[in-house]
């Protein structure tokens, strides 16, 4: 029986973040605090005082994980200086190195969130330093702040905003529009309910971190229909991310009632982060609905080996042209690298265990793989890489 390997297959990660060039070298703290999740950098703050084998306090599986991986490919110790002295080697040619290292694991396109960081990255600026081909989702909560400042009354408000996504969507580089609504008022979406969108409105033009919901459903749901009618994707970020989630409102099973709905039968949905740690919720949305997609971004890498199984538990219900790779990495190209790496690595642990139980060839198992790294990106999005 032949062993799958999916070593050198293409990759299109379908949710990361464009980072910027770091015009200085990283100190090992510094390094740390840019592979955090967290974005809590008080969460590493000094590394004095540390034992040999001791972990990196505030360290989890992932960083472990990155950082023997980075010592594997500089051939140096596991050391988090040693690491970080010859990356700051390599990163002086910080866009020579990024190439390096999408190429290293054929990365070669990605759908990546302008929306974060603030102010944006310049697109064809990033696009360069890659060598991968870029194309963007239109997040919808910038759009809404922005207009927010212009003195408008709810009418005029609503008007120029459909106005902005409509713009946006015209772009051929964007993809879809995106909605954080889970980190403000939560997933579970009301109809749209004009008075009382009216009405929070007025709130969020005062401070625009307020959940203000029926105003924030109601941008929801102009967002859905903009997408609608150009036939592009609109998505969903769904399960936890940072600090500020609603996270007793942020699984994807609140959003059923509205992905149901009949006007949205025909919308295209991605659910970003497939819900994670809800994946499963996610699998079985996307197993009965059939425009709606996920994918597997933060929990891969974020969650470790926690990989292994979430690829596994996902493909229990989802459909395996439901599902595609993701990252969401988000400040240094390392995450891009180690995206795919450990997803592949996962991955193939499953796939082998699948062929072993006589499940599938392992030709079917290899077709899945490439299913997930880019062939149902290509499918979907109707983009060939
Ligand atoms: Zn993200």
């Amino acid at each position: 029986m032949e062993n799958v390997s999916l070593r050198g297959v293409k990759v299109v990660d379908v949710h990361a973040h464009p980072f910027t060039e770091s015009k200085s070298p990283e100190s090992p703290v510094s390094f740390l605090r840019k592979l955090s999740l967290s974005v809590i950098p008080e969460m590493f703050s000094s590394l004095e005082g540390i034992e040999k084998h001791q972990p990196y306090p505030g360290s989890n599986m992932w960083i472990q994980i990155l950082l023997r991986n980075m010592a594997t490919y500089y051939s140096c110790e596991e050391d988090l200086t040693a690491i970080v002295n010859v990356r700051n080697q390599k990163a002086e040619d910080y866009p020579a190195y990024t190439k390096e290292l999408f190429r290293d694991v054929n990365l070669v396109g990605a759908i990546m969130d302008f929306g974060y960081p603030q102010p944006p990255v310049d697109h064809a600026e990033f696009e360069g330093m890659t060598g991968a081909r870029i194309w963007e989702i239109s997040r919808i909560e910038p759009i809404m702040v922005s207009l927010a400042t212009k003195n408008l009354n709810f009418d005029d408000f609503i008007n120029q905003y459909r106005k902005r996504l409509q713009d946006d969507l015209k772009d051929d580089q964007v993809v879809g529009l995106k909605t954080i609504i889970a980190y403000r008022s939560g997933l579970e979406v009301f109809d749209m309910n004009k008075e009382d969108a009216e009405k929070d409105y007025e709130k969020f033009v005062r401070d625009e971190r307020v959940p203000a919901k029926a105003f924030r459903d109601y941008c929801f749901h102009i967002a859905m229909e903009a997408c609608t009618e150009a036939d592009k994707f609109m998505h969903i970020h769904t399960g936890i991310g940072d600090g500020e989630v609603v996270m007793t409102k942020a699984s994807p099973s609140f959003l059923l009632d509205t992905l149901r709905k009949e006007k949205y039968k025909d919308t295209k949905v991605h659910l970003v982060h497939g819900g994670y740690p809800w994946m499963e919720e996610a699998a079985f949305i996307v197993s009965i609905l059939p425009n709606v997609y996920m994918d597997i971004s933060l929990q891969n890498p974020f969650s470790g080996h926690g990989v292994e199984r979430i690829i596994s538990q996902v493909l229990e219900l989802a459909p395996f042209d439901k599902v595609m790779y993701g990252s969401d990495a988000f400040t240094v190209p390392e995450m891009n690298w180690m995206g795919v790496k450990l997803f592949i690595d996962c991955f193939e642990r499953v796939l082998n265990e699948w062929v072993k139980k006589d499940y599938m060839s392992s030709e079917k198992a290899k077709f899945i793989g490439e299913m997930i790294l880019y062939r149902n990106f290509e499918k979907i999005y109707n983009i060939t890489v």
